[in-house]
């Protein structure tokens, strides 16, 4: 165990986050990169993710890639592998959001919601748990969500997958955790990020709703969930496996 300076430590971890170029994949990269991870940007953007990379200072790399390209997450995962030796963080934090009445989501809408966040989070993580396991060391973290702890309305696809990840950390840390690999979620309340100003354009009586339930007031900064993810990540967690985190100003439990 590290003594009380290097417990909150990322020294000596290699993190790869998917979607991590913008909002709070960004914010992860920035306090994992603060708290001596190297890290690994997936995106489709490969400007952006040049732009990403050189924000975070020389050790930053990036890769271009699209979580709902199924077939392509393997050799994404062999080549940064052979560049990397072991990656010992996954954050599936890749995702797309989709805010219309029930009734007019078609199926493909759906299934596009699905595809991205909990295939396409499967995708990475299966092929990453092998080399977790062999080494008997690894943390695997999900953005999950509100729409997974409560019922909002308008985004039926978007609560079904971000639900759907809450099985998907118990199932994956009881499967995981006799082999020492450490699976968890972060809850984010509201954040702002470009999908928050996206979900909430046009919509003021929303924001007005979340502001008035959150007891610590106001929206969150991907650097909130950032500090977040380094606790959950780092051996100062070690013994925390198949837990969801509210980071949430309270937004949860509010009345
Ligand atoms: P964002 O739009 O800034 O970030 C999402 C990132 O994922 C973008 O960089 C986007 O290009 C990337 N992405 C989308 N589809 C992809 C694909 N198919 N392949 C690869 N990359 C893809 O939004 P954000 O708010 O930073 O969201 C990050 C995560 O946090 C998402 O999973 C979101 O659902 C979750 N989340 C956000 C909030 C919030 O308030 N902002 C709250 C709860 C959960």
């Amino acid at each position: 165990m590290p003594d009380r300076n290097g417990v909150v430590s990322l020294e000596g971890e290699t993190a790869l986050i998917t979607g991590g170029a913008t909002g709070l994949g960004f914010g992860i990269a920035h306090a994992f990169a603060t708290a001596g991870a190297k890290v690994i940007l997936m995106g489709r953007r490969e400007e952006l993710l040049r732009q990403a990379c050189a924000r975070l200072g020389g050790a930053a790399q990036h890769i271009t890639g699209d979580v709902t390209d199924h077939e392509a997450a393997g050799p994404i995962i062999e080549a940064l592998q052979q560049r990397n030796d072991f990656i010992s963080i996954l954050v599936n934090n890749a995702g797309n959001h989709l805010k219309k009445p029930a009734a007019e989501t078609s199926e493909r809408e759906f299934q596009s919601v699905l595809n991205t966040h909990v295939v396409g989070a499967f995708a990475f993580t299966r092929r990453l748990i092998p080399a977790m396991t062999e080494r008997r060391r690894g943390s695997i973290l999900f953005l999950a969500s509100m729409a997974s702890l409560m019922g909002l309305p308008l985004v039926t696809a978007y609560s079904a997958a971000k639900s759907a990840y809450l099985g998907l950390v118990r199932s994956l840390a009881c499967e995981l955790g006799p082999h020492g690999v450490r699976v968890n979620a972060i809850a984010p309340g509201w954040i702002e990020t470009p999908m928050l100003e996206r979900a909430l354009q046009g919509d003021p009586a929303r924001a007005r709703r979340i502001r008035e339930r959150t007891p610590l007031g106001g929206f969150g900064s991907p650097e909130d969930i950032g500090w977040a993810a380094v606790y959950l990540c780092s051996p100062a967690a070690r013994f925390v496996t198949g837990a969801v985190l509210p980071v949430d100003g309270g937004a949860s439990i509010g009345f």
